[in-house]
Parts: structure tokens; C-alpha cells; sequence
């Protein structure tokens, strides 16, 4: 049988450029889970994949309703779930306020973080661990800029989650910072801290489920693409001056996330709790994480306060 992958924010960039090659191979049925069902319609056929090769189904992970929402509805449609990729982010740089999810959190961690805590989460427990694909996985898009043992990630401001003490009030804004680490609001840094809590997220996923389920956890660098919708928020010069550095890369579609050679379907990458980059040669190789970014008693912090956030303890 073909195998079934869910690709959230694929309406766009990483995750449409994903999504295509996936479907091209005829291999894989993509549910693309977007939270504008019109856009990820129009951006579907425009790339030209098949239909019989994808579904729409609506996802905002900005709302812990609607992800759970998705869940059902994933479930009704009674495919299985071989490989969930958590591409979808907000990137709020210039922003000069927090703006909030549903449930009132900031938006970059909100989106970014909680909503695929609490999808893959539910997902995880019930539906991929039940697949009987050969090689199940749970991609979560990593980021460079969340990782400050390099020199881009040391562009301040850097990620940091300090103590928790925002996120364990619940990042809310108003008896709460809206920053994990209880500082004032910064969109550049919120999104930083995100990409961390992502990072933490796959290594604890792996420490807690990867013996028990077999599923492979891994996170990836998708390399830097300046043309896609995340950089919209950003300040036009940047824009400008951003594609001179990035085009060694100017595809989309990371090598790390290509059918067959990539994370998602190729036998020799099946290691699990690995944070991956590519090389000059597209190989991709094992990537050192940051100190915080692979702190395990911070990885098992974040888990529990998400936990508590997004209704599951
Ligand atoms: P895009 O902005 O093009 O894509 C982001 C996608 O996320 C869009 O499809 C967007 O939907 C979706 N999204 C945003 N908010 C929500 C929400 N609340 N619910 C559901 N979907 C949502 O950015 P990229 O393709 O560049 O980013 C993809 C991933 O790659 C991200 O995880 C990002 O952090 C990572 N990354 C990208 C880098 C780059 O250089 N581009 C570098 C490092 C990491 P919509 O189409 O409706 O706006």
C-alpha cells in the first residue's frame, strides 16, 4: 500500500515543496494540514501534484481545539498514519506586541510548539504507533536560528528559555510573560525559543516512546530559503539582502526532506533522536545541538509544563 503522511502547513514553502515531491513518487498519499483550506487547495493543484495523490484537511495549530478536531477527523477518514512531519511555524519578527492563540499563549510557541505537542501527542499515541509501515517517523522541522552553537543561531537575540518561568505561567501576557523565559516580548526570539522547544520535544519523544513504538524521531535543519511565506513578517531589506546568502540553496524543498535520499522514507536514516543538517554534497549528517537545545532535564521540563498547557495531564 502507499503510505500516508501528514504534512501540517503545506499550503506553503518547505511544507508544499514536501508535500509534491512526496506525492510525485506515487508512493505516498499527503494529507496536507492547513488551517486555510482554500489556499492549500489552490496551492495544491498550482504545483500541480495529483489528486488521487493528496487530502486537505483543515488544521490551525493555533487552536488546541482544532487540532483536536483534526485528529478526529484524521481518524474518520480511517487511513493510517505512517509519518507526521511538523513543518507548519509562525515567524513574528517584527512585531512590537504578542499576539495570542485560542487559548491565549503567544503565537510563535502557541503554533510552533504546543499545537504539534498536543498533535503529535495525540496522533503519536493512538495512530502511528498502530501503522504497520516499515519505517514509521516523526519529523519535527527544526531551525539553525534555535541553535546557538552556531554562528547563526548566536545572531542575537539568542534563544533562551531561562528557567521556564513564562511558560509555566502559561505565556499569557497578563499574570504571565508572554516569553518562556519571563523576559519582555520579543517576536524574533519567541519564534528562536519555539524551534528549541521543537528540538527538546523530538530528543524527549525518543527517550519516552522510541523503544516501546519503534517509530524514529529525528529533527532537521531544512537550510535557509528566504523565498518562502515565512519571512513575510519580515523587514523588506532583510528580504532584500537575505537571497545573496542563500543561493547555494534556492529550491524549496530541503535535501533532507527529499523522497527517497531524505529523512522521510530513506533505510539508512532510521536513527532516532538525531538532529540532522546536509552538507555541500546534500548528504545529510548528524548535527550537534546546542547545550540548551539538548539539555534532557530541560527537554523533560517542557514536557511536563506542555502537558499541563495543552490539557493532557
Ligand atoms: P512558510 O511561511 O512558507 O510556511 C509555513 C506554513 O505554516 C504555511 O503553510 C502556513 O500556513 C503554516 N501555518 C502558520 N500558522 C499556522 C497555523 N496556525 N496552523 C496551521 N498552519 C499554519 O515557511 P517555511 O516553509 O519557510 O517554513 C517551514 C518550516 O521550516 C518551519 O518550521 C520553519 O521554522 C522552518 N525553517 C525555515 C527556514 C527558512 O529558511 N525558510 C529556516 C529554518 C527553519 P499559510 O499558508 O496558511 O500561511
Amino acid at each position: 500500500r502507499k503510505g500516508n503522511v501528514v504534512v501540517t502547513g503545506a499550503s506553503s514553502g518547505l511544507g508544499l515543496a514536501t508535500a509534491k515531491a512526496l506525492a510525485e513518487t506515487g508512493k505516498w498519499h499527503v494529507i496536507m494540514a492547513c488551517r486555510d483550506l482554500l489556499k492549500a487547495e489552490r496551492a495544491a493543484k498550482s504545483a500541480g501534484i495529483a489528486k488521487e495523490n493528496y487530502t486537505v484537511m483543515h488544521l490551525d495549530l493555533a487552536s488546541l481545539d482544532s487540532v483536536r478536531q483534526f485528529v478526529d477527523n484524521f481518524r474518520r477518514s480511517e487511513r493510517p498514519l505512517d509519518v507526521l512531519v511538523c513543518n507548519a511555524a509562525v515567524y513574528l519578527p517584527t512585531a512590537k506586541e504578542p499576539t495570542f492563540t485560542a487559548e491565549g499563549f503567544e503565537l510563535s510557541v502557541g503554533t510552533n510548539h504546543l499545537g504539534h505537542f498536543l498533535l503529535s501527542r495525540l496522533l503519536l499515541l493512538d495512530d502511528l504507533k498502530k501503522s504497520d509501515y516499515p519505517s514509521k517517523r516523526l519529523i519535527i522541522v527544526g531551525s539553525i536560528t534555535g541553535n546557538t552553537n552556531t554562528l547563526a543561531g548566536n545572531v542575537p537575540p539568542k534563544a533562551n528559555l531561562g528557567d521556564l518561568r513564562g511558560l509555566a505561567g502559561g505565556l499569557n501576557g497578563l499574570n504571565s510573560s508572554s516569553m518562556i523565559d519571563g523576559g519582555e516580548f520579543d517576536g524574533a526570539k519567541a519564534y528562536k525559543d519555539s524551534k528549541v522547544c521543537n528540538m527538546l520535544t523530538m530528543q524527549e519523544f525518543h527517550r519516552r516512546f522510541q523503544e516501546e513504538t519503534g517509530i524514529t524521531f529525528a529533527s532537521l535543519y531544512p537550510g535557509c530559503i528566504a523565498t518562502t511565506g515565512l519571512f513575510r513578517e519580515h523587514i523588506p531589506l532583510f528580504r532584500l539582502l537575505f537571497p545573496p546568502f542563500k543561493s547555494t540553496s534556492p529550491r524549496a524543498l530541503s535535501p533532507n526532506m527529499k523522497p527517497e535520499k531524505g529523512l522521510l522514507s530513506d533505510p539508512s536514516l532510521t536513527k532516532s533522536g538525531v538532529y540532522w543538517s546536509w552538507n555541500k554534497d546534500s548528504a545529510s549528517f548528524e548535527n550537534q545541538l546546542s547545550q540548551e537545545a539538548s539539555d534532557a532535564d530541560k527537554a523533560r521540563k517542557v514536557w511536563e509544563i506542555s502537558e499541563k498547557l495543552v490539557g493532557l495531564a
